[in-house]
């Protein structure tokens, strides 16, 4: 077994053991130590937590609270409407490029998530489901994109990656391969050299977004992980969310940039949270969204503002959140 299936084994399933490594006390924070959407954080993201912050903006990403129990108007199951793939692990709702559930599990249980709701295990990619996969881009030489998603697709372990991705990258009409991962964010061990060695090998450019919502997710080991990807991707990109609480205002945002950039990560989307049952309280007010932007605007170089968007149930790309705001 490899260091990173050890942190994967090895991760906090338990509420109060997680406080209690952090020198927590229970009753101050709302815990519900017995959550339907189960805890679960690695080690190597928990190391980089401060002891005694009962505010902490990684620790606010994980733990399971109260407040999640909590029926809000308009937060739902699935508000995306994502349920229905085209097939057994492969969703197509932007016209060029196809998501591919490779992986249905997780490394870490982000308490925002709308997969807190979805049967993903069902609809993960079997092996013998690819052959059909590759029936169906051939179906559709409009697709020239395959993005490796989830949960999170670097679950799978180095071998089955490997083959699904020589297999895809082999298409005439495929001009890229994206992988969409967090998991090297909270292992960074889990860019491995087999890995690297795959990415380098194949006919067509890879390009990786990460999921990092903080500057203090940004630490030396993550760093190093992305140097490695950097050899060998075309880009190495990153995903945010807006969270209440974790990342709601300008300063923050800027430092999260500022932190990427020094990482070798370019910012790419801001997304404003999707409204699903259970985290209604990371919601954040459209002003303050509004004020958040344009200080980012106000700070920053053009290529470290991300774009900041919504999903829209429907909607055939992600949608500029401005946009959204005059429907
Ligand atoms: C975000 C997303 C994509 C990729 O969108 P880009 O704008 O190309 O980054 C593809 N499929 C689905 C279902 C998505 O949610
Ligand atoms: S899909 Fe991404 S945001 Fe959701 S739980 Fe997994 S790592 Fe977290």
């Amino acid at each position: 077994m490899s260091i990173w299936q050890q942190h994967l084994r090895e991760a906090i399933r338990s509420p109060t053991e997680l406080c209690a490594m952090l020198g927590l006390s229970e009753s101050s924070l709302g815990l519900d130590v017995k959550p339907d959407f189960p805890l679960r954080v690695p080690r190597p993201f928990v190391a980089r937590m401060t002891p005694g912050d009962a505010q902490d903006p990684l620790l606010a990403q994980v733990l399971s609270v109260r407040a999640e129990r909590e029926a809000v108007t308009g937060f739902v199951a699935d508000p995306l409407d994502e349920h229905a793939g085209v097939l057994p692990g492969l969703l197509h709702k932007y016209r060029s490029r196809v998501l591919l559930i490779f992986r249905g599990g997780c490394a870490i249980n982000c308490r925002y998530c709308f997969r807190r709701h979805y049967p993903y295990q069902a609809e993960t990619l079997r092996r013998e489901d690819l052959g059909q996969v590759v029936t169906y881009l051939r179906a559709h030489p409009e697709v020239n994109e395959v993005i490796f998603s989830g949960g999170d697709p670097l679950m799978a372990d180095d071998q089955a990656l490997a083959d699904a991705m020589q297999t895809l990258a082999a298409l005439p009409q495929i001009q890229r391969l994206r992988i969409h991962t967090r998991l090297p964010v909270v292992i960074p061990d889990r860019i491995t050299s087999d890995l690297i060695a795959t990415i380098a090998d194949l006919s067509v450019p890879v390009i990786t977004v990460l999921h990092i919502n903080h500057a203090q997710e940004v630490d030396a080991a993550l760093a190093d992980a992305v140097g490695a990807l950097r050899s060998v991707c075309r880009s190495v990109l990153n995903q945010a969310v807006v969270l209440a609480g974790v990342n709601d205002d300008g300063q923050t945002q800027i430092a999260l940039s500022e932190a990427l950039y020094a990482a070798g990560v370019d910012p790419y989307y801001l997304n404003v949270l999707d409204p699903v049952a259970g985290a209604a309280h990371f919601f954040v007010e459209a002003d303050r969204i509004r004020t958040i932007y344009q200080e980012m605007l106000e700070a920053l170089p053009g290529f470290l503002v991300p774009k900041l968007v919504k999903e829209l149930p429907g909607a055939g790309h992600k949608v500029p959140w401005m946009e959204t705001l005059r429907r």
